[in-house]
């Protein structure tokens, strides 16, 4: 399975948590993320990971361009509620992505426990075989 991660800041230190935990269950797909969160996990848990440029620079809209080409299978996207810019086009666009694409996505660590716990089951195994 294709696995895109990304966190806005204020959740950076728990999406390392997160991959801490799992790292088990990571190591047996395949990874990408936006630059810095990238870099923090596989800094972190020694993962490979694709790194893709920071969001700032666009990294989100290389993971939205992945699953708009239905590359990626699960998308874990921890958002900063509190944060002004939560409503940001780039974040909503990678979530209508997801929604149009059938892309499961947790976007907090709650739902990504339960995704996680779903991908180790093999419930996710219909997305290798029938690509939407
Ligand atoms: P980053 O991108 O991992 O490069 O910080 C995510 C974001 O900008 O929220």
């Amino acid at each position: 399975m294709n696995i895109a991660i990304t966190a806005h800041d204020a959740k950076k230190e728990l999406m390392v948590q997160f991959c801490i935990a799992y790292c088990g269950i990571l190591s047996r797909h395949n990874l990408c993320a936006t630059g810095t969160t990238g870099k923090l996990v596989s800094d972190a848990t020694g993962l490979n990971i694709q790194r893709f440029l920071s969001g700032t620079q666009g990294g989100d809209q290389q993971i939205a361009a992945r699953i708009a080409f239905n590359e990626i299978d699960l998308l874990l996207f921890f958002r900063d509620s509190l944060q002004a810019n939560v409503q940001e086009s780039s974040d909503k666009n990678l979530l209508r992505l997801c929604d149009m694409h059938n892309i499961p996505v947790a976007t907090n660590i709650a739902t990504a426990e339960v995704l996680i716990h779903g991908l180790e089951r093999g419930d996710l195994d219909w997305r290798e075989i029938v690509k939407l």
